[in-house]
């Protein structure tokens, strides 16, 4: 290890980096909450930093750590890849992005066949609205209010949280949103002009929200009613996360559009896909270059989703996070009875769990105590009262019994700075 003084020096010269060419809000946001540290090394729900520290990753990457960090698999699937051809000539066939294409189509529900393959869930995103519009020749999207798509102008178009949309107006019309959960509002709102409706199955931006049961089928019923397209945006439920391997199949839902990223790189590589029925992607296939990417599909990434996939179905990791989530879920319910008026909700399937507090400050205060703690975690993007957990399916019960344990001190010691 470096000794005391250069570490200091690395620590330094890497926040002052942050300041003046990454983002000076950012550098100050990660100081304010103690995390002005600088990562070095990770495997499995473990990471540290230069000094040495260690962190338990509740997180997850936003949820791209499903596999925790360095998966022994998916990281042996790259490094072949690398040694051979880690980028295309792009005008051959490509025997990753074969594999991958066809592991997709067999583990997705339905008759999901044809995917594209990109970088982020946002691309996948920008994709799927893309093709839901030149399949139907319709223009209109229904999304849900609160929901997280995605970044780029198609995406942010379809979430629903206005700080993030407003200074981008205008975005991309017609889009119009209704209360996520409500059946019956999507089907008011839902007509022949409809090119698709875009939903979470549960949405995990919007503070981890479960929807009632049935919603997603109904859903589905009004999309075919009118001949709109269904597209699953799964970029964080999908491969697992939410005890199922599709979070759709919680309901017996196929759409004809479904969106992934985040998991599907492993936790290696960025990797994005959208995959539709061969009757939607029809449209494609006179003019395949409609839709291209340089980097997507490309072999490195196709190598690590493949790894990825299969690791996910080989060590059981949907039933795992239905174990441990469902494990969490009941500790974290009786916490939240120990500490009413700052616990107010626990929610969430599998192991996207949220705990929403009766104030924003709470969540910001418990999220720091935990990370005084050596936890590392967040809350969720459209919804600042949540505290996210989140964290790789492959952490331990033991691991867990420590997260809960940090926690309920954070939530302690919380209510008291603020009772006081
Ligand atoms: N869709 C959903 C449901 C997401 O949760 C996210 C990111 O959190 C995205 C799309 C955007 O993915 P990315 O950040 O990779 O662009």
């Amino acid at each position: 290890m470096l000794s005391a003084e250069a570490r200091t020096k690395l620590r330094e010269d890497t926040y002052a980096a942050y300041q003046q060419y990454v983002n000076g809000g950012l550098a100050a946001l990660l100081k304010f909450m103690g995390l002005d540290v600088v990562e070095d090394h990770a495997q499995g729900a473990l990471v540290w930093d230069v000094d040495g520290n260690e962190y338990l990753d509740c997180l997850g990457g936003y949820g791209a750590l499903s596999l925790g960090h360095r998966h022994p698999a998916v990281v042996a699937a790259v490094q072949e890849q690398l040694g051979r051809m880690p980028m295309p000539a792009k005008i051959m066939l490509s025997r990753p992005l074969a594999e991958a294409a066809r592991m997709l189509a067999e583990i997705t529900p339905g008759d999901l066949q044809c995917s594209f393959w990109c970088n982020s869930g946002a691309e996948a995103v920008e994709g799927a609205l893309k093709l839901a519009r030149l399949a139907t020749g319709r223009t209109r999207v229904v999304a849900a209010l609160n929901a997280f798509h995605g970044k780029t102008m198609g995406g942010l178009s379809a979430s629903g949280r206005e700080v993030f949309k407003a200074p981008f107006l205008p975005l991309v019309p017609e889009f119009s949103h209704v209360p996520f959960g409500d059946a019956a509002a999507l089907e008011r709102m839902v007509d022949e002009q409809t090119a698709a409706v875009i939903l979470e199955p549960i949405q995990g931006e919007a503070g981890v929200i479960v929807p009632p049961a049935g919603y997603l089928a109904r859903a589905r019923e009004t999309c075919d009613r009118v001949g709109a397209l269904l597209i699953v945006d799964e970029v964080q439920t999908g491969l697992g996360r939410t005890g199922r391997l599709f979070a759709c199949e919680w309901e017996g839902v196929a759409p004809d559009i479904m969106t992934l990223a985040k998991a599907l790189g492993g936790g290696v590589l960025p990797v994005g896909a959208f995959i539709a029925t061969p009757k939607v992607w029809e449209v494609m296939l006179p003019n395949p270059l409609l839709h291209s990417s340089t980097f997507g599909g490309n072999p490195l990434a196709c190598s690590a989703a493949l790894a990825a996939m299969r690791a996910v179905q080989e060590e059981k990791l949907p039933q795992r996070a239905a174990e441990l989530g469902a494990y969490v879920l009941g500790q974290l319910q009786e916490m939240a009875g120990r500490h009413p008026g700052t616990i107010a909700e626990v929610r969430g399937r599998g192991l996207l769990i949220g705990v929403r507090f009766e104030h924003e400050d709470i969540a910001g205060l418990v999220i720091a105590g935990l990370v005084q703690r050596g936890i590392l975690a967040a809350y969720t993007l459209n919804n600042p009262t949540v505290l996210r957990l989140e964290p790789p399916l492959v952490i331990t019960r033991e691991q867990l019994d420590r997260v809960l344990i940090a926690l309920e001190e954070a939530v302690a010691q919380t209510a008291a700075l603020l009772g006081g």
